[in-house]
Protein backbone atom coordinates (compact mmCIF):
# COMPACT_ATOMS: atom_id res chain seq x y z
CA UNK A 1 0.00 0.00 0.00
CA UNK A 2 1.35 3.14 -0.82
CA UNK A 3 1.06 5.69 2.00
CA UNK A 4 -0.87 8.62 1.81
CA UNK A 5 -0.55 12.00 3.22
CA UNK A 6 -1.98 11.00 6.58
CA UNK A 7 0.71 8.19 6.74
CA UNK A 8 3.89 9.95 5.90
CA UNK A 9 5.36 11.79 8.99
CA UNK A 10 6.10 15.81 7.56
CA UNK A 11 9.20 15.36 9.45
CA UNK A 12 10.11 19.36 8.78
CA UNK A 13 7.38 20.01 11.37
CA UNK A 14 7.97 17.51 13.72
CA UNK A 15 8.01 19.38 17.20
CA UNK A 16 9.38 17.84 20.60
CA UNK A 17 6.29 15.90 22.56
CA UNK A 18 6.47 16.89 25.60
CA UNK A 19 3.36 15.27 26.37
CA UNK A 20 5.41 11.89 26.42
CA UNK A 21 8.55 12.51 26.95
CA UNK A 22 8.39 14.09 30.14
CA UNK A 23 6.28 11.16 31.65
CA UNK A 24 8.77 8.99 29.96
CA UNK A 25 11.89 10.30 31.49
CA UNK A 26 10.17 11.28 34.77
CA UNK A 27 9.26 7.55 35.31
CA UNK A 28 12.62 6.18 34.21
CA UNK A 29 13.81 8.93 37.04
CA UNK A 30 11.37 8.08 39.84
CA UNK A 31 12.29 4.40 39.11
CA UNK A 32 15.98 4.59 39.99
CA UNK A 33 14.75 5.28 43.39
CA UNK A 34 15.06 1.45 43.10
CA UNK A 35 19.00 2.03 44.18
CA UNK A 36 18.44 3.29 47.12
CA UNK A 37 19.07 0.76 49.69
CA UNK A 38 15.99 1.66 52.18
CA UNK A 39 13.88 0.90 49.21
CA UNK A 40 14.85 -2.56 48.33
CA UNK A 41 12.78 -5.10 49.43
CA UNK A 42 13.00 -8.87 47.82
CA UNK A 43 9.19 -8.75 48.16
CA UNK A 44 9.39 -5.97 45.93
CA UNK A 45 11.99 -7.20 43.47
CA UNK A 46 9.95 -10.09 43.00
CA UNK A 47 6.93 -8.14 42.69
CA UNK A 48 8.45 -6.45 39.82
CA UNK A 49 9.73 -9.51 37.83
CA UNK A 50 5.92 -11.07 38.07
CA UNK A 51 4.08 -8.06 37.41
CA UNK A 52 6.10 -7.17 34.49
CA UNK A 53 5.18 -10.40 33.01
CA UNK A 54 1.60 -10.09 33.91
CA UNK A 55 0.94 -6.43 32.77
CA UNK A 56 2.63 -7.18 29.58
CA UNK A 57 1.52 -9.81 28.46
CA UNK A 58 -2.29 -9.40 29.44
CA UNK A 59 -2.42 -5.21 28.69
CA UNK A 60 -0.05 -5.46 26.16
CA UNK A 61 0.39 -8.78 23.79
CA UNK A 62 -3.26 -10.24 24.41
CA UNK A 63 -4.93 -7.00 24.69
CA UNK A 64 -3.65 -4.51 22.58
CA UNK A 65 -1.34 -6.28 20.10
CA UNK A 66 -3.01 -9.88 19.48
CA UNK A 67 -7.13 -8.65 20.55
CA UNK A 68 -7.57 -5.16 19.04
CA UNK A 69 -4.67 -5.10 16.28
CA UNK A 70 -5.02 -8.20 14.96
CA UNK A 71 -8.27 -9.59 16.01
CA UNK A 72 -6.68 -12.82 16.63
CA UNK A 73 -9.06 -13.67 19.29
CA UNK A 74 -12.22 -12.55 21.31
CA UNK A 75 -12.72 -12.08 24.86
CA UNK A 76 -16.01 -11.44 26.86
CA UNK A 77 -16.38 -7.25 26.61
CA UNK A 78 -15.61 -6.87 30.48
CA UNK A 79 -12.32 -9.27 30.25
CA UNK A 80 -11.07 -7.06 27.55
CA UNK A 81 -12.22 -3.51 29.02
CA UNK A 82 -9.84 -5.06 32.41
CA UNK A 83 -7.51 -6.22 29.87
CA UNK A 84 -7.15 -2.54 28.25
CA UNK A 85 -7.31 -1.04 31.57
CA UNK A 86 -4.02 -3.27 32.52
CA UNK A 87 -2.57 -1.55 29.69
CA UNK A 88 -3.19 1.72 30.71
CA UNK A 89 -1.22 0.89 33.97
CA UNK A 90 1.48 0.40 31.76
CA UNK A 91 1.57 3.83 29.92
CA UNK A 92 1.90 3.03 26.73
CA UNK A 93 -0.87 5.04 25.00
CA UNK A 94 -4.31 4.78 24.79
CA UNK A 95 -6.15 1.91 23.01
CA UNK A 96 -6.97 4.04 19.69
CA UNK A 97 -3.51 5.15 19.73
CA UNK A 98 -1.70 1.97 20.30
CA UNK A 99 -3.68 0.08 17.80
CA UNK A 100 -3.39 3.12 15.03
CA UNK A 101 0.28 3.20 15.09
CA UNK A 102 0.90 -0.92 15.31
CA UNK A 103 -0.91 -1.18 12.31
CA UNK A 104 0.47 2.11 10.65
CA UNK A 105 3.69 0.09 11.00
CA UNK A 106 2.06 -3.46 9.61
CA UNK A 107 0.66 -1.95 6.55
CA UNK A 108 4.15 0.33 6.26
CA UNK A 109 7.11 -1.68 7.49
CA UNK A 110 10.71 -0.62 7.45
CA UNK A 111 8.99 2.21 4.44
CA UNK A 112 9.03 6.10 4.82
CA UNK A 113 5.78 5.53 6.72
CA UNK A 114 6.68 3.37 8.82
CA UNK A 115 6.50 5.15 12.70
CA UNK A 116 9.31 3.36 14.00
CA UNK A 117 12.14 1.56 11.63
CA UNK A 118 15.37 1.04 12.43
CA UNK A 119 16.34 2.65 8.91
CA UNK A 120 16.25 6.11 11.25
CA UNK A 121 18.41 4.48 13.67
CA UNK A 122 18.37 2.22 16.65
CA UNK A 123 17.13 4.90 19.00
CA UNK A 124 14.85 6.05 16.91
CA UNK A 125 12.95 2.82 16.77
CA UNK A 126 13.37 2.09 20.15
CA UNK A 127 12.56 5.01 21.92
CA UNK A 128 13.11 8.07 20.09
CA UNK A 129 10.08 8.41 18.06
CA UNK A 130 7.58 8.56 20.86
CA UNK A 131 9.64 12.16 21.90
CA UNK A 132 8.64 13.84 18.06
CA UNK A 133 4.81 15.08 17.13
CA UNK A 134 3.82 14.33 14.20
CA UNK A 135 0.77 16.08 13.99
CA UNK A 136 -0.94 14.51 10.89
CA UNK A 137 -1.07 11.04 13.00
CA UNK A 138 -2.70 13.17 15.91
CA UNK A 139 -6.04 13.58 13.56
CA UNK A 140 -9.59 11.81 13.41
CA UNK A 141 -8.89 11.16 9.73
CA UNK A 142 -5.85 8.71 10.62
CA UNK A 143 -8.38 7.14 13.51
CA UNK A 144 -10.40 7.23 11.35
CA UNK A 145 -8.21 5.37 8.85
CA UNK A 146 -6.44 2.73 10.96
CA UNK A 147 -8.74 2.41 14.27
CA UNK A 148 -12.18 3.19 13.47
CA UNK A 149 -13.11 -0.65 15.03
CA UNK A 150 -11.67 0.94 17.93
CA UNK A 151 -12.90 3.97 18.37
CA UNK A 152 -16.55 1.97 17.80
CA UNK A 153 -16.55 0.99 21.60
CA UNK A 154 -17.75 3.25 24.01
CA UNK A 155 -14.90 2.92 26.63
CA UNK A 156 -11.99 3.62 24.40
CA UNK A 157 -13.87 6.18 22.86
CA UNK A 158 -13.87 7.73 25.81
CA UNK A 159 -10.28 7.69 27.01
CA UNK A 160 -10.08 9.43 23.66
CA UNK A 161 -12.38 11.89 24.30
CA UNK A 162 -10.25 12.69 28.05
CA UNK A 163 -6.71 11.17 27.70
CA UNK A 164 -5.73 12.61 30.80
CA UNK A 165 -7.97 9.68 32.45
CA UNK A 166 -5.55 7.45 31.19
CA UNK A 167 -3.18 9.39 32.96
CA UNK A 168 -5.33 9.00 36.28
CA UNK A 169 -5.69 5.41 35.85
CA UNK A 170 -1.93 5.03 35.97
CA UNK A 171 -1.84 7.05 39.08
CA UNK A 172 -4.53 5.32 41.18
CA UNK A 173 -2.94 2.08 40.47
CA UNK A 174 -0.50 3.47 43.45
CA UNK A 175 -2.93 3.12 45.63
CA UNK A 176 -3.41 -0.77 45.58
CA UNK A 177 -0.09 -1.18 45.41
CA UNK A 178 0.84 0.64 48.83
CA UNK A 179 -2.33 -0.59 50.35
CA UNK A 180 -1.41 -4.22 49.52
CA UNK A 181 2.66 -3.27 50.72
CA UNK A 182 1.23 -1.51 54.20
CA UNK A 183 -1.23 -4.39 54.94
CA UNK A 184 1.91 -7.02 54.55
CA UNK A 185 4.62 -4.72 56.24
CA UNK A 186 2.34 -4.72 58.96
CA UNK A 187 1.26 -8.18 59.08
CA UNK A 188 4.94 -9.49 58.79
CA UNK A 189 6.79 -6.82 61.39
CA UNK A 190 3.88 -5.24 63.65
CA UNK A 191 5.46 -1.70 62.94
CA UNK A 192 3.86 1.21 61.09
CA UNK A 193 7.30 2.78 59.67
CA UNK A 194 8.55 -0.71 58.61
CA UNK A 195 5.07 -1.19 57.14
CA UNK A 196 5.34 2.57 55.29
CA UNK A 197 8.44 1.58 53.63
CA UNK A 198 7.61 -1.89 52.47
CA UNK A 199 4.46 0.26 50.90
CA UNK A 200 6.89 2.79 49.20
CA UNK A 201 9.32 -0.36 48.27
CA UNK A 202 6.02 -2.02 46.46
CA UNK A 203 5.26 1.30 44.51
CA UNK A 204 8.55 1.31 43.53
CA UNK A 205 9.30 -1.71 42.22
CA UNK A 206 5.62 -3.15 41.57
CA UNK A 207 4.77 0.41 39.34
CA UNK A 208 7.51 2.49 38.33
CA UNK A 209 9.95 -0.59 37.92
CA UNK A 210 7.59 -2.36 36.28
CA UNK A 211 6.40 0.21 33.94
CA UNK A 212 9.92 0.99 32.53
CA UNK A 213 10.61 -2.87 32.24
CA UNK A 214 7.16 -3.41 30.11
CA UNK A 215 8.21 -0.14 28.19
CA UNK A 216 11.74 -1.80 27.08
CA UNK A 217 9.92 -4.87 26.75
CA UNK A 218 7.51 -3.75 24.06
CA UNK A 219 10.28 -0.86 22.31
CA UNK A 220 12.57 -4.41 22.14
CA UNK A 221 9.70 -5.74 19.48
CA UNK A 222 9.80 -2.63 17.60
CA UNK A 223 13.80 -1.86 17.57
CA UNK A 224 15.98 -5.19 18.57
CA UNK A 225 13.24 -7.52 16.25
CA UNK A 226 14.09 -5.58 12.57
CA UNK A 227 17.34 -5.30 13.15
CA UNK A 228 18.58 -8.52 15.18
CA UNK A 229 17.77 -12.45 14.31
CA UNK A 230 17.19 -14.74 11.38
CA UNK A 231 14.52 -14.79 9.26
CA UNK A 232 12.18 -17.62 7.95
CA UNK A 233 10.07 -15.95 5.29
CA UNK A 234 10.84 -13.40 3.04
CA UNK A 235 8.51 -11.01 4.47
CA UNK A 236 9.52 -7.40 2.09
CA UNK A 237 10.48 -5.66 5.40
CA UNK A 238 13.15 -6.77 8.08
CA UNK A 239 11.83 -8.09 11.21
CA UNK A 240 13.25 -10.68 12.60
CA UNK A 241 12.95 -13.67 15.19
CA UNK A 242 15.01 -12.79 18.33
CA UNK A 243 15.14 -15.07 20.53
CA UNK A 244 16.41 -12.86 23.64
CA UNK A 245 13.54 -10.72 22.31
CA UNK A 246 11.47 -13.61 22.49
CA UNK A 247 11.98 -14.44 25.92
CA UNK A 248 11.55 -11.06 27.83
CA UNK A 249 7.98 -10.30 25.76
CA UNK A 250 6.39 -13.89 26.28
CA UNK A 251 6.51 -14.59 22.76
CA UNK A 252 6.47 -11.57 20.92
CA UNK A 253 10.41 -11.47 19.55
CA UNK A 254 9.43 -14.02 16.65
CA UNK A 255 8.47 -11.22 14.91
CA UNK A 256 9.01 -12.30 11.70
CA UNK A 257 6.53 -15.18 11.90
CA UNK A 258 4.18 -12.71 13.37
CA UNK A 259 4.76 -10.66 10.20
CA UNK A 260 4.18 -13.37 7.81
CA UNK A 261 0.83 -14.50 9.44
CA UNK A 262 -0.25 -11.44 11.86
CA UNK A 263 -3.43 -12.53 12.62
CA UNK A 264 -2.71 -15.81 13.97
CA UNK A 265 -2.83 -15.70 17.39
CA UNK A 266 0.39 -17.92 17.89
CA UNK A 267 3.97 -16.99 16.77
CA UNK A 268 5.10 -20.32 17.42
CA UNK A 269 6.25 -21.91 14.28
CA UNK A 270 9.07 -24.20 15.25
CA UNK A 271 8.90 -25.77 18.58
CA UNK A 272 11.97 -24.28 19.76
CA UNK A 273 9.84 -20.88 19.21
CA UNK A 274 8.09 -21.09 22.81
CA UNK A 275 5.39 -18.18 22.54
CA UNK A 276 4.28 -18.07 25.99
CA UNK A 277 1.67 -15.57 25.25
CA UNK A 278 -0.66 -18.06 23.22
CA UNK A 279 -0.33 -20.73 25.67
CA UNK A 280 -1.59 -17.60 27.87
CA UNK A 281 -4.95 -17.69 25.25
CA UNK A 282 -5.18 -20.86 25.47
CA UNK A 283 -5.45 -20.94 29.33
CA UNK A 284 -7.96 -18.46 28.93
CA UNK A 285 -10.07 -20.76 25.92
CA UNK A 286 -9.47 -23.28 28.61
CA UNK A 287 -11.33 -21.00 30.97
CA UNK A 288 -14.27 -20.06 28.43
CA UNK A 289 -12.43 -16.40 28.65
CA UNK A 290 -11.43 -16.60 25.05
CA UNK A 291 -12.92 -18.24 21.74
CA UNK A 292 -12.55 -16.86 18.29
CA UNK A 293 -8.80 -18.15 18.14
CA UNK A 294 -7.13 -17.36 15.03
CA UNK A 295 -4.81 -20.41 14.31
CA UNK A 296 -1.69 -20.13 12.08
CA UNK A 297 -2.00 -20.36 8.57
CA UNK A 298 -0.61 -23.24 7.78
CA UNK A 299 -3.34 -24.92 9.67
CA UNK A 300 -5.98 -22.65 8.61
CA UNK A 301 -5.60 -24.15 4.99
CA UNK A 302 -5.61 -27.29 6.39
CA UNK A 303 -8.81 -27.07 7.70
CA UNK A 304 -10.05 -24.45 4.81
CA UNK A 305 -10.78 -21.34 7.09
CA UNK A 306 -10.53 -18.37 5.80
CA UNK A 307 -10.15 -14.71 8.13
CA UNK A 308 -8.80 -11.78 7.40
CA UNK A 309 -5.01 -12.31 6.77
CA UNK A 310 -3.57 -8.90 6.40
CA UNK A 311 -4.04 -5.25 8.79
CA UNK A 312 -4.67 -4.15 5.58
CA UNK A 313 -7.25 -6.18 5.16
CA UNK A 314 -8.76 -5.94 8.57
CA UNK A 315 -9.17 -2.23 7.68
CA UNK A 316 -10.66 -3.31 4.41
CA UNK A 317 -13.38 -5.46 6.29
CA UNK A 318 -13.87 -3.04 9.20
CA UNK A 319 -14.43 0.05 6.63
CA UNK A 320 -16.93 -2.15 3.85
CA UNK A 321 -18.79 -3.07 7.12
CA UNK A 322 -19.29 0.79 8.58
CA UNK A 323 -20.73 1.69 5.67
CA UNK A 324 -23.32 -0.95 5.04
CA UNK A 325 -21.46 -2.96 1.77
CA UNK A 326 -21.44 -6.02 3.56
CA UNK A 327 -24.10 -7.62 5.56
CA UNK A 328 -23.88 -10.38 8.47
ZN1 LIG B 1 7.47 -5.15 13.06
ZN1 LIG C 1 1.47 -6.82 15.06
Amino acid sequence: MNGSSIDIPDREKARVHWIYLVPILGVHCLACLAFMPALFSWSGLILALVTTHLFGMFGINICYHRLLTHRSLSMPLWLEHCCATIALCSLEDTPVRWVATHRLHHVHSDDVADPHSPNDGIFWSHAGWLFREFPNRRTLAFYDRYARDILADPYYRYLERRPMNALNVYLLQFLPFGAAGFLVGYCLEGNVSKAFMLAASWMVWGVLVRTVLVWHQTWSVNSLSHLFGYRTYATGENSRNNWLVALIAAGEGWHNNHHHDPVSASVQHRWWEFDLTYYCICSLSWLGLASDIVLPRHIRKAHDRTVPRTVAEIMAVDDSLSRGHVSG
